[in-house]
């Protein structure tokens, strides 16, 4: 069996590892033109079960280089009121319950770390600047994947890990396209290394925090340090992102640089404590992105 899968994200190069460990015959296309093309400044938290997926994947080698590269979660996740006064923190013992096995504890890591992981041993499998344009089902079960090159794979399975704007979905389940929820998310990074950031009160410095205040947003942080060092290093920072009703952000919001989108998100927090306004007061616009969110509807089965 041959199995060809569009995209090299998370998921489609997870999948690539999992399938070459069971000996199955796997090709990954992408889009990208090589493996650093997207720099992603963003890291993100790997679960529990996405850490047993990934123990079970990879090659034995491929994960002990994922633990020893990733953080641990520490911290909880604080529920806060825009005075910053606490209403609950949930401990990562709840969260997660107690481990000494990795493949059953949260880990934050760098997307770009991840993808170095995920590609280990994959060279000859991974296809860059493939970009997929639509598929054709052959006589007898088998499918092929056209590429905007003019190139074509032949395969017996088709999976299609594109990502959120899927267009081997498009084509497989056309009227299924993500639909806008209506929320926006306004994001950008505060590094902890300087000198201001002492300024920023300790649970903010802590895990994950929920900003809960009576507006039609809410505003999330996150903290991510490098592993293995107590206090803040080069290359720590917070994650702040506020979640808001489209009608409470400014018009066009997707759209506006990074000066505007800061003066917006200290507007928006007009009378909230000014330690939590000076997490975008004081952070460097060319951080600042908006990004709408969509949800997929439910496919029938
Ligand atoms: C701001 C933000 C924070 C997040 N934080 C977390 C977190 O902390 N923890 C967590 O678990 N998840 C988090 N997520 C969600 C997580 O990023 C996604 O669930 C995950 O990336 C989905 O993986 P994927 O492989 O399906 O798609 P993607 O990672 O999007 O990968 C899709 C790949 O397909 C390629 N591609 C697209 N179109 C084509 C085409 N036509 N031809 C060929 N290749 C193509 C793309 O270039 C890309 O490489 C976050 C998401 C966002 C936006």
């Amino acid at each position: 069996m041959r199995v060809i899968i569009v995209g090299a994200g998370i998921g489609g190069l997870c999948l690539a590892q999992g399938l070459v460990k069971a000996g199955v015959d796997v090709a990954v296309y992408e889009r990208d033109q090589g493996r650093a093309e997207r720099v992603d400044r963003y890291r993100l938290h790997v679960n529990p079960a996405g850490s047993r997926a990934l123990r079970a994947c990879l090659p034995a080698s491929a994960w002990e280089s994922f633990l020893a590269g990733t953080g641990k979660s520490a911290g909880g996740f604080g529920f806060l009121t825009e005075r910053l006064q606490t209403l609950v923190i949930v401990d990562d013992a709840i969260m997660y319950p107690a481990s000494a096995d990795p493949a059953e504890q949260a880990h934050p890591v760098d997307r770009m770390f991840l993808r170095e992981v995920l590609l280990a041993g994959l060279d000859g499998v991974v296809r860059f600047g493939r970009r997929f344009d639509h598929y054709s089902l052959l006589p007898g079960g088998a499918v092929s994947a056209h590429f905007l090159d003019g190139t074509i794979a032949a395969g017996d399975v088709l999976v299609g890990a594109d990502g959120v704007g899927s267009a081997v979905r498009r084509q497989y389940l056309p009227g299924n396209d993500p639909v806008p929820t209506g929320a926006v998310g306004i994001g950008w990074t505060v590094l902890l290394d300087g000198a201001a950031s002492t300024r920023i009160p300790e649970r903010i410095r802590t895990g994950m925090n929920m900003i809960m205040a009576p507006v039609p947003f809410f505003l999330f942080t996150s903290v991510f340090r490098r592993p293995g060092r107590a206090g803040a290093s080069s290359g720590d920072y917070l994650l702040c992102a506020i979640v808001a009703d489209r009608g409470a952000c400014p018009a066009g919001v997707e759209s506006l640089d990074g000066r505007v989108l800061r003066a917006a998100a200290e507007a928006m927090m007009a009378g909230w404590h000014p330690d939590l306004i000076r997490l975008a007061a004081e952070a460097d616009p060319g951080t600042f992105g908006a990004f709408p969110f969509a949800a997929a509807p439910l496919p029938d089965p």
